[in-house]
C-alpha cells in the first residue's frame, strides 16, 4: 500500500479521501515535525502533505526515495525546493483558488480594522480608558474614494481590489506582467511601483515570495509613501524588510499596518511590533475559515490521489 506522510492533522475531509486508498500517517500536534524527524518519517513516503511551516528542502527530497509528489496545503510553495523536486522528478502541487475570497476578506478587515484604529479601540475600551465621547479620540483614516494600490494583481489581489469597489475606491495595481482582464473588469491602472507608492492611501501585498519579491518594500519605498498611508501585508512576511517598516511605523512615516505574515513566524517576543499601537497583527490566518480549510484539504488529497494512481494533479505547480 502506498504510503502518504500528512505533516499536521487537517480537517477530516482530506484526512478520509487518503485512508480509503492509502497508508497515512498523520503528525500530532499542533506544531510542525522538527526538521529531523520530518527527513526520518519521510523516507519511505510516496507522498507528503505538507504545511507552509515545512521546510521541503533538498534533504527531505533527496532522502525520500519513493517520493512522487509533495501537495502543499497552501497556494504559496516557498516551503518547497522546486528546483531538487523538479531534478527528482517530484511533482508539487498547491492548493489556489479555494481560499481566495477568504484571504481577500482578511486583507481587507486588516485594512479596515488598521484605518480605523479598532484592535486599538477594543483595547483601548477593555482597559477602561473610556472616560467620554472625545471629538479627538482614537481619529483614523477614511477609506471611501481613497486610492488603493495592490501590489501582486493575481487572484486574491484581485478578489481585494473587487472588495474596494464597494467602498468607491480608486485602484492602482503593480504586478510583474500586465493584467489586462483585470484592468477592464476592476477600472484598476498598472503603474510602476514608485508611482503607486505615492500615490496610494492604502497598499496591499499580494504577491508570492520569490527571488525578486523578496524584500521589495524596505526604507526607500516606506519613505515614498504618504505620511496617512496604511500599509497591509497578508502575502509572506520575506516580501517586506520588517526592519524598515518598524522604523517607518515607529517614526510615523505611515499611519497604520494590518499584518497578517512576518519575517519569522510565530512572533518572538522580543518583536518590537508587539508593543506598536499602529499595527493590527493576525497569526498567519488568511485562509482560516472553518469552509475555506475544508477545501483545501479535499484539494490537496485528490491531488496526492491522482498522483499516486498515475493521473495528473488538479493543481501542478511543479509537474
Ligand atoms: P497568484 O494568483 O499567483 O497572484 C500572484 C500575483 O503576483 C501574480 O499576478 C503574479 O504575476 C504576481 N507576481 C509574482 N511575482 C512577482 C514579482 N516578483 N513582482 C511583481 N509581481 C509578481 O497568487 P494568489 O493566489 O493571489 O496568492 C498570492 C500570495 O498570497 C501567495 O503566493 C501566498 O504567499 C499569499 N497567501 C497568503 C495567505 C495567508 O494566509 N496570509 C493565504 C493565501 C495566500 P504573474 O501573473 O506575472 O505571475
Amino acid at each position: 500500500m502506498k504510503q502518504v506522510f500528512v505533516t499536521r492533522k487537517i480537517p477530516e475531509k482530506g484526512l478520509a479521501i487518503l485512508r480509503e486508498k492509502f497508508e497515512i500517517k498523520v503528525w500530532p500536534g499542533d506544531i510542525p515535525p522538527p526538521h529531523e524527524v520530518l527527513i526520518t518519517e519521510t523516507k519511505q513516503a510516496d507522498a507528503i502533505l505538507s504545511l507552509l511551516t515545512d521546510q521541503i528542502d533538498s534533504e527531505v527530497l533527496n532522502n525520500a526515495q519513493n517520493l512522487k509528489i509533495v501537495a502543499n496545503y497552501a497556494v504559496g510553495f516557498d516551503n518547497i525546493d522546486l528546483k531538487t523536486a523538479k531534478n527528482r522528478g517530484i511533482i508539487v502541487t498547491n492548493t489556489p483558488d479555494v481560499l481566495t475570497e477568504t484571504t481577500a476578506d482578511l486583507a481587507f478587515a486588516l485594512l479596515i480594522s488598521a484605518a480605523r484604529r479598532i484592535a486599538e479601540a477594543d483595547q483601548f475600551v477593555r482597559n477602561g480608558e473610556w472616560v467620554s465621547w472625545g471629538p479627538r479620540l482614537l481619529l483614523g483614516q477614511d477609506l471611501y474614494n481613497k486610492t488603493l494600490g495592490i501590489i501582486g494583481l493575481g487572484r486574491i489581489g484581485a478578489a481585494v481590489a473587487r472588495r474596494a469597489l464597494g467602498f468607491n475606491m480608486n485602484l492602482l495595481y503593480y504586478n510583474r506582467s500586465p493584467k489586462k482582464d483585470y484592468e477592464k473588469e476592476l477600472s484598476i491602472k498598472k503603474v510602476s511601483l514608485q508611482e503607486l507608492l505615492s500615490e496610494s492611501d492604502f497598499i496591499s501585498m499580494h504577491l508570492p515570495l520569490n527571488q525578486a519579491s523578496a524584500n521589495l518594500i524596505g526604507e526607500k519605498e516606506f519613505a515614498m509613501m504618504k505620511k496617512s498611508c496604511v500599509f497591509v501585508n497578508t502575502a509572506r512576511g520575506g516580501v517586506v524588510d520588517e526592519t524598515a517598516l518598524i522604523k517607518a511605523l515607529k517614526t510615523n512615516q505611515i499611519f497604520a499596518s494590518g499584518l497578517d505574515v512576518f519575517a519569522q513566524e510565530p512572533l518572538k517576543e522580543i518583536n518590537p511590533l508587539l508593543k506598536m499601537k499602529n499595527v493590527v497583527l493576525a497569526p498567519h490566518i488568511g485562509s482560516a475559515s472553518i469552509a475555506c480549510r475544508n477545501k483545501m484539504a479535499e484539494i490537496a488529497a485528490l491531488n496526492i490521489e491522482a498522483v499516486l494512481e498515475g493521473k495528473k494533479p488538479l493543481n501542478p505547480v511543479l509537474y
